[in-house]
């Protein structure tokens, strides 16, 4: 609670002490000005939000209330809502006007006491919002946009090690994998879930190579959509909580930078809290911007671009002939479920139109808005078009029997975003590096999705199809990594250094968490060797380091954790017999050896791969197998048989765990010229069975 300018008092509505059903929106706070209160309940009106008021004194006050009309043009606007005070309703409706965020006059009410209940009462469940209610003695709004950031208190001020903002895939990779190295890192994010588009809140799959064992504890281990992201969300949120180098601000949103006197370096980061607006001030050497959308670099005058490039500036095949303000734009994914009775939806008046005759029960990632829009200063706009022609989709499906019992289930209010900041490093990665598997001498993380780039499908406005060539595996390099003109900011996530075409790759999620792995292990290196990023760069043997601390391999330097391992792929023919039917497979998720893998449906007694396993010195040998993890639909107990020197093992292996990880199956004595194999078998098993690599290490005498 806050006083404007001495004649009143202002109530930010994110610091209602009770916000009933209303959601916290915290992600328009630059535009709108302060985080809001929005009555999401998918057409059921949401339970009051409350608080109290204390005012200078008893008497006589207007109350003005910050909304607007989101759905300008229609006769009865849907997102309507009633402000009471002391369980009295001001006279006017807001929500119906204006079509920008105002202060909106409520009339004037006479108070006995000082302290007043304040009541925002949602009266139809789609989406009226309301930032802030205010009591003036005048007759004249508050001159400020929110009293979120009103009534400036002193900045708490903390200090870290590394200061990482934006707790998605990438923030939260980055922030574990640099306190795993010892720093003490400060992780900040606006919302009450880590894991941005992957968290429950939007739902996103990972795809892409995880490679990296932390990226594999991060990430969202279930499909677009799907419920058990808050399973992955609750799993992520003990990691980051059991890590005692990470202090997580959840619930705090920076807002601006601090810069040293030279303006080449960011000294804090300054932030909010998203309910009560108090400031804090973090100060580091380093900085992680892991906002998706740049903000600590925008904040800070880092070099960045928004849009496409034209094909000529990088000689890319999938850009424009001209350059542009395009960018992929931004979803809202959603599913109705069956209720056991008739649930009545609609008719919408304001939202059918909206749906351009798509009549529909869900909507997958092409229901894609925004492409030319400004996703940060128009994500409100695109927000509530995704927002009104789902609405209206399903309020047309609704008019067929069939749907009677449909009820709307899952609909975010966050937007699943895709692109817009892009911070320059050193190095921006295109299409070329992606097509030609560029092989950066400091490459720190890998790809291996397409190049997925989306355009509109024509039609409906809110519909997109993609393009998705697929080039295998790629390298990031570090200068693509940090900033080339803020000197302590690292980036990770989908706002580093690419162009358009070349982000369309390396912007899903377990790709940006191995960005979050290579920025946290480079910052304690940066620390412990008093470097720079960029100082860090030029020194190969720091790169050497910076690569051996990640782990695995990369350009010029094989795998040390595989070092002495024989490897036998699906693919080597001489080594592998397959019988019975296989069928050829290779996903984008990347967990799998060499160029592919193989998979059989159907299980049975006659439909086996059997390994040949090459023995150049008797010896006791560890036997590992490989294989990956795509959907549930994989088999659960495979049997798998290991011919040795002493004769057959057999041993089973449960698909639908531990993609991409090697599996220990057995240690055995192998002897040259007594025939050595692993069989991957079918026969009763209970869904698709993968054959991919298998590997052997001697690891001593018989
Ligand atoms: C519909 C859709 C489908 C997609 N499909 C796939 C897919 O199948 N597989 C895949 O892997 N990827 C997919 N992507 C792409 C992927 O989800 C994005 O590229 C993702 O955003 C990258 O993760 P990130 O960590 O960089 O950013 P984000 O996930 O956006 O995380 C950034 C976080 O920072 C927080 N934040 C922002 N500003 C601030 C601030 N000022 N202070 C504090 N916190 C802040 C935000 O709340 C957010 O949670 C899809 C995206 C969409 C929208």
């Amino acid at each position: 609670m806050r006083e404007t300018e001495h004649t009143g008092v202002s109530l930010p509505a994110a610091a209602f002490a009770c916000k009933g059903g209303w959601s916290l929106d915290t992600q328009f706070t630059e535009s709108v000005g302060s985080p809001y209160l929005l009555a999401h309940g998918l057409g059921v009106p949401v339970v009051d939000a409350q608080t109290e008021a204390a005012l200078p004194s008893a008497g006589r006050w207007r109350v003005w209330v910050r909304t607007r009309n989101w759905v300008p043009g229609v006769a009865d606007p849907p997102g309507r809502f009633r402000v009471l005070i002391d369980g009295r309703p001001l006279a006017p409706v807001f929500g119906v006007a204006p079509d920008a965020w105002e202060w909106v006059d409520g009339g004037v009410v006479e108070t006995a006491a000082t302290r007043v209940r304040v009541t925002l009462r949602d009266l139809t469940g789609f989406d009226g919002r309301c930032a802030g209610v205010a009591f003036m003695r005048g007759d004249r709004p508050p001159v400020s946009a929110a009293a979120w950031a009103d009534g400036e208190t002193d900045a708490r001020r903390h200090t870290f090690d590394l200061v990482v903002t934006g707790g998605g895939i990438a923030g939260t990779c980055a922030a574990l994998a640099a306190a795993r190295q010892g720093l003490k890192v400060a992780l900040l994010h606006d919302r009450p879930v880590l894991g941005g588009n992957a968290s429950q809140e939007i739902r996103v799959w990972c795809g892409g190579e995880a490679r990296h064992p932390l990226v594999r504890e991060v990430r969202n281990r279930f499909m677009n959509r799907e419920i058990g992201a808050a399973l992955s969300d609750r799993m992520r949120m003990r990691l980051v909580q059991d890590e005692t180098n990470v202090t997580l601000y959840g619930g705090w949103r920076a807002c601006g930078v601090e810069r040293t006197p030279e303006h080449d370096r960011i000294a804090a980061v300054t932030a909010r809290q998203t309910e009560t607006g108090e400031p804090a001030r973090f100060a580091a050497p380093l900085f992680v911007d892991a906002t998706g959308d740049g903000w600590i670099g925008y904040w800070a005058g880092a070099d960045y671009r928004m849009g496409r490039e034209a094909a000529a500036e990088f000689g890319e095949s999938m850009a424009p002939a001209e350059a542009d303000r395009m960018t992929l734009g931004c979803s809202l994914m959603w599913t109705s479920m069956a209720a056991n009775t008739e649930v009545p939806f609609g008719p919408l008046p304001w939202a059918e139109p909206a749906a351009q005759g798509v009549v529909a029960t869900q909507g997958e990632w092409n229901w894609e808005y925004g492409l030319d829009r400004d996703v940060i200063a128009e994500g409100e706009a695109i927000r509530d078009h995704l927002l009104r022609v789902i609405y209206g989709s399903f309020s047309l499906a609704k008019r067929d029997p069939q749907h009677a019992d449909r009820v709307l289930d899952f609909v975010p209010f966050n937007l699943g975003k895709r692109e817009s900041r892009r911070l320059l490093g050193d190095v921006i990665l295109t299409e070329n590096d992606v097509r030609d598997r560029t092989p950066f001498h400091d490459a720190v993380a890998t790809g291996t999705w397409s190049i997925d780039l989306h355009e509109r499908a024509g039609g409906a406005d809110f519909l997109t199809m993609c393009r998705q060539p697929l080039f295998g595996r790629y390298w990031i390099p570090w200068r693509a990594l940090y900033s080339r003109n803020v000197k302590n900011l690292l980036m990770a996530g989908r706002c580093f250094s690419a162009t358009h075409v070349g982000l369309g790759s390396p912007r899903v999620m377990n790709t940006t968490g191995q960005m979050g792995v290579a920025v946290g292990c480079a910052a304690a290196l940066c620390l412990r060797h008093a470097l720079e990023p960029q100082a860090l760069a030029a020194d190969p043997v720091r790169v050497a380091e910076l690569q051996a601390s990640i782990g695995g391999e990369f350009p010029g330097h094989p795998d040390p954790a595989q070092a002495g391992w024989t490897v036998i792929d699906d693919a080597d023919a001489e080594q592998v017999l397959f019988q019975g039917n296989w069928k050829q497979g290779l996903h984008e998720n990347g967990d799998h050896v060499g160029s592919g893998f193989r998979y059989a449906e159907q299980g049975g007694t006659d439909t086996w791969a059997a390994y040949t396993l090459p023995v150049r010195q008797a010896g006791m040998h560890c036997i590992r197998l490989t294989w990956n993890v795509y959907w549930d639909g994989r088999a659960r107990a495979v049997p798998v048989s290991i011919r040795h020197a002493r004769g057959t093992l057999r041993v089973t292996v449960d698909m639908r765990q531990g993609s991409g990880l090697w599996h220990d199956l057995a240690t055995v004595a192998l002897i040259p010229g007594i025939p050595a194999e692993v069989r991957i078998e079918t026969e009763g098993t209970d869904g698709v069975v993968v054959a991919d690599a298998v590997a052997i290490e001697r690891i001593g005498d018989t």
